[in-house]
């Protein structure tokens, strides 16, 4: 049975802009029917990018650090509203670059691209400016190493 508290929440009286929650979680609705708030993911994060977020929910910080997918969130979460079944994607994030992007604006900058292993970032020469920074989506992980070397504040993950 749903409580007054998630019941609430799931008819959107408090619940917030769209959370990022842990690589694995279930489908929205079912991950809060499931989720007890008992922070066990957090604790197992070695990145310690889960915090506590809306209604103290689980969702991820990436100024905190990346997600490397190593599955401690998944092994910790008993109620199971983190759930790694074979083949399963962990999420289908992506990075996104906005026009606050340095190179956009006449500044040398490959930060993102130094801190990116999975190459998904390339840096297109152009005429009269520095190379401009292109996210490769196929590539793209979504594990958010990026967003916190970028200078400029250009990146989220979405
Ligand atoms: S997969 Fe690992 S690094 Fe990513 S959120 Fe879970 S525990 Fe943290
Ligand atoms: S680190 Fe940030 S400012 Fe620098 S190229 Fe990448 S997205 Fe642009
Ligand atoms: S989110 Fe990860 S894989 Fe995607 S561009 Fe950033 S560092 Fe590369």
């Amino acid at each position: 049975m749903v409580d007054v508290g998630r019941r609430n929440f799931l008819r959107g009286r408090t619940r917030p802009k769209a959370q990022i929650r842990p690589p694995w979680a279930l489908a929205e609705e079912a991950f809060i029917d499931r989720c007890t708030r008992c922070d066990d993911c957090l604790k197992a994060c070695p990145q310690g990018i889960l915090i506590a977020g809306e209604g103290g929910y689980p969702t991820v910080d990436f100024s905190r650090g990346e997600c490397t997918f190593c599955g401690d969130c998944v092994s910790a979460c008993r109620p199971l509203a983190l759930l790694r079944r074979e083949g399963d994607a962990p999420w289908q994030l992506k990075a996104v670059i906005n026009d606050q992007c340095l190179p956009q604006h006449g500044v040398e900058c490959r930060s993102c691209g130094d801190f990116c292993d999975a190459n998904a970032i390339r840096f297109s020469p152009r005429l009269g400016g520095p190379p401009l920074a292109e996210i490769d989506p196929d590539r793209c992980t979504g594990c958010g190493a990026c967003l916190a070397p970028c200078p400029g504040k250009a990146i989220r993950i979405a």
